[in-house]
């Protein structure tokens, strides 16, 4: 297949934000795909070559990516580089200056999507000494054969800037039209890749294989599931009713997510965006090999630091240690953890995924030791709110963040937030019951003590249909002066000259940057905003939503990825909430 094929749709789904147009083009492209090279015409589409869990990325830096530019067109380099600083974006330098080379030579062979994928995996695998020379080799080689309007597709994607704003639901859907013919098939493809967080694998599948393996896809160990999630509410009682009696209240406590691969006499280890990170948990890795009672399987945990002299939980922050290259063992000796499981998706060859809460629980309790290293989280089954309340009070005595309650009857619905799972926190001092998390997408200057510095950030949260960014907020509170210093340096590399396009904002941020970082607020409230784009029209036609005084709680979600930041429809069901209270205020004062 031609990559120029792939590059004509790109340029089509660059000309809209329409979601069903989106789906449109992206029928049009996988139809027009051979199946044997669907998967990678599917990873290229995402700006990637593998699924994230795999962790490879192309890493071409901006200074090579402009040095091949100049190489290709035969012009100054920085000439390149003015017009890069300018414009912001590679793909259309790219364009421009192949453009003015000329005719592609003769002699040059037309890309394949093949031959593209192929030297971007090389060049995503070349490391150490001389690897500088061989990218731009291998990079020059693609470009003196591109037109110029594959060479602007071509950058972007090496440079990590492929933005076609295409989710994965919007893929799954397409998948589902183009192959099926019927869009609700996508609920199957959906499972699927929930189940093994591979689009193109679920592509090939489907492709290749048709609609029934799909339908009886089964979890891998060694490919992670896309992790269930919890729903919120704000007392025991409401909680019991919704879940109609008798529920699990276990404690929520604050750590970070695992999900730990038992296979092989070893132990792969993600975090709840799906990242590899097993090289900075061998403690806990260790304690799954020694502890879980089963050859092969898939285990979720909350991993928490704690004072080993009093067995007390530390907070969230001491688990930072863990996240650097080096001296994890250091870091694992001052901060020693235990690991706290609280599920069983797959244990020697039983997919429990498809049974219920009760049944996973039973399992989970068979088959992992309790020592100091290793436990079940603590949870106590009743249909009493009092009981549910009792219980919260000692979670938070023993530092948890408040409780998660559970559906006794319900399955693992990997990547669905649904009430099956109902976290209950302690109260903040705020009108809102829940932190929000939302993406910094900006950042206009300080002044007074914060001259020169980031004064305010710029934020998003997530809109899961359309994939987009919308504003819902601007926040100068909170920030520590170590925060202060801190964020210049983790927000810098993603500094970009002009807004991202993922991104919606009425506002003009003073500078701009790559959706990458997540941060956790606390609001006094929601507002209805004729300023910020976020959940425009769902409440009221013209008018966003907003988060009133909103404050940084300290929390890094380093664990999130932009697209699990807190979502647009999340934001308009707190904000219905948020009326029905007040709504139930104001008839108890007027009935009183
Ligand atoms: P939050 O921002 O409240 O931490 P989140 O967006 O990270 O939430 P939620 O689905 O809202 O994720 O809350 C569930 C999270 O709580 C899980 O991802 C997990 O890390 C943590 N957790 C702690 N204890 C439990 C437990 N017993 N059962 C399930 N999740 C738990």
């Amino acid at each position: 297949m031609r990559y120029a094929a792939v590059a004509e749709i790109y340029e089509k789904m660059e000309g809209t934000t329409k979601r069903l147009e989106l789906i449109d083009h992206l029928v049009q492209l996988i139809l027009k795909t051979p199946k044997d090279v669907i998967d990678k015409v599917i990873y290229l589409t995402q700006g990637k070559l593998y699924p994230d869990f795999k962790g490879v990325e192309i890493g071409v830096a901006e200074k090579l990516a402009l040095r091949v530019i100049s190489l290709s067109a035969g012009v100054d380099q920085k000439q390149v580089e003015s017009v890069y600083k300018k414009r912001g974006d590679i793909g259309t330098v790219a364009e421009q200056y192949l453009g003015k080379r000329g005719q592609v030579t003769l002699l040059s062979k037309p890309l394949t999507v093949q031959r593209v994928y192929e030297l971007l995996d090389r060049i995503a695998d070349t490391s150490g000494q001389g690897s500088l020379e061989t990218k731009l080799r291998l990079l020059s080689s693609l470009l003196n054969d591109s037109t110029p309007m594959e060479a602007k597709y071509v950058m972007r994607t090496v440079m990590g800037q492929l933005r076609l704003g295409i989710a994965d639901y919007t893929v799954l859907d397409a998948l589902a039209v183009a192959y099926t013919g019927d869009k609700t098939n996508r609920i199957y493809l959906e499972r699927a890749y929930n189940l093994s967080s591979d689009l193109g694998a679920v592509a090939r599948t489907i492709a290749l294989e048709g609609l029934e393996p799909i339908k009886k896809f089964r979890i891998t160990v060694g490919k992670p599931v896309r992790p269930m999630l919890a729903e919120r509410m704000e007392t025991a009682e409401q909680i019991v009713e919704k879940l109609g009696g008798k529920c699990a209240a276990e404690y929520k406590l604050d750590g970070e997510r695992l999900q730990l691969h038992k296979m092989n006499g070893k132990v792969m280890i993600f975090s709840r965006r799906l990242e590899n990170i097993t090289n900075h948990y061998p403690d806990a890795g260790e304690a799954t090999l020694k502890h879980v009672r089963a050859t092969e399987a898939i285990l979720e945990a909350e991993v928490v630091a704690v004072n080993l002299d009093t067995g007390e939980y530390l907070p969230f922050q001491e688990l930072m240690h863990r996240r650097r290259k080096y001296g994890v063992e250091e870091a694992m000796r001052k901060y020693p953890t235990v690991l706290n499981c609280f599920d069983v998706l797959y244990a020697d060859d039983i997919d429990y995924t498809s049974r219920p809460y009760e049944d996973r629980r039973r399992a989970l309790e068979k088959i992992v030791e309790h020592n100091h290293v290793i436990r079940i989280v603590p949870s106590i089954i009743t249909d009493d709110p009092e009981k549910i309340e009792h219980f919260m009070q000692q979670a938070i005595i023993d530092g948890c963040e408040g409780l998660v309650v559970k559906d006794l009857k319900s399955v693992y619905r990997a990547g669905a937030r649904e009430f099956s799972w109902i976290k209950l926190k302690r109260e903040y001092r705020s009108e809102l019951s829940d932190t929000i998390d939302l993406v910094v997408v900006g950042a206009f200057y300080g002044r007074g003590r914060r001259a020169g510095k980031y004064g305010t950030f710029l934020l998003a949260a997530y809109d899961k249909e359309t994939g987009r960014l919308p504003t819902a907020t601007k926040i100068g509170t909170g920030f520590t002066d170590e925060d202060l210093e801190r964020f210049p340096e983790l927000l810098k590399p993603h500094q970009i000259p002009t807004k991202d396009p993922r991104v919606d904002s009425a506002l003009e941020a003073d500078i701009w940057f790559r959706p990458k970082v997540v941060i956790e607020t606390i609001a006094s409230e929601i507002t209805l905003s004729p300023i910020y784009p976020c959940g425009r029209d769902a409440i009221r036609k013209g008018s966003g939503l907003a988060l009133r005084f909103p404050k940084y709680t300290g929390k890094l979600r380093d664990d999130k990825a932009p697209e699990d930041a807190t979502s647009v429809s999340e934001i308009v069901q707190m904000y219905r909430r948020q009326l029905k209270k007040i709504g139930e205020a104001a008839s108890e004062v007027a009935a009183a």
